[in-house]
């Protein structure tokens, strides 16, 4: 018995996924220098305003939108963080946050223009292939090797995208995966505990353990005993 289930831990395998870090110099240097232009807009406009004497009759029109453009680019700047692809779907980390989308949970993934867009049913990511490249080509190739139906992009389309390499991004562990609240796919319930859940090492579909069909009821890969467990913290 308690061999058994010895040889059964060595077997399970654990939930892994490659995190990319965005390929800082295109965005970092857009965001600065629309940054600049908006802290010299918002310079020029408090000195035209407050010092030059007589006051410029534009110093006003001058001084809002540099301010604005200035805001508007501090949010851009940081929107774009390091993205995760892998056991458990497509992540995105924005701030101190994660948003992550289930490759069972995603309905349709296209190009549109130069991102990449991760369309879920109740969230949808767009990775920008400008930073993002080796992300969104490892997410393209996940996708088709996981869940093919919903992947809708061209072959030409495709193209806009290198080859990913198994150099890129770093390969770990994942260990801040929260499912509890979520419900089980074939019992609907309620998973309280991370402990509870199984999860489908294709689509990441969340079973509560003791309701882990033989077959996925998402994709329909093998599951019972290859269901893996969720790590807790
Ligand atoms: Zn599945």
């Amino acid at each position: 018995m308690a061999v058994k289930k010895k040889t059964r831990q060595a077997v399970a395998r654990e939930l892994v996924e490659r995190r990319f870090l965005p390929r800082g110099s295109q965005t970092g240097v857009v965001a600065f220098v629309v940054g600049a232009i908006g802290a010299g807009a918002l310079g020029a406009g408090v000195w035209g305003r407050f010092i030059a004497d007589p006051p410029f009759q534009h110093a006003l029109y001058l001084l809002v939108p540099g301010a604005a453009v200035l805001a508007g680019s501090l949010v851009w700047g940081s929107d774009i963080g390091p993205v995760r692809v892998g056991d458990a779907g497509v992540a995105m980390e924005a701030n101190a946050e994660v948003v992550r989308i289930p490759w069972c949970d995603i309905d349709r993934l296209r190009i549109v223009g130069r991102n990449l867009v991760v369309g879920g049913t109740s969230i949808t990511i767009t990775i920008p292939l400008g930073p993002h490249a080796q992300a969104a080509a490892w997410i393209l190739a996940e996708a088709q090797r996981r869940v093919p139906s919903v992947v809708d992009v061209k072959g030409s389309v495709a193209e806009l995208l290198p080859k990913p390499s198994e150099s890129a991004g770093e390969s770990r562990k994942i260990d801040d995966l929260q499912v509890a609240g979520r419900h089980c796919v074939r019992s609907d319930q309620l998973i309280a505990f991370e402990g509870d859940a199984r999860l489908c090492p294709n689509c990441a579909a969340v079973y509560h353990k003791s309701h882990v069909p033989d077959r996925c009821a998402k994709c329909e890969a093998k599951l019972g005993a290859r269901a893996l467990p969720v790590p807790t913290t």
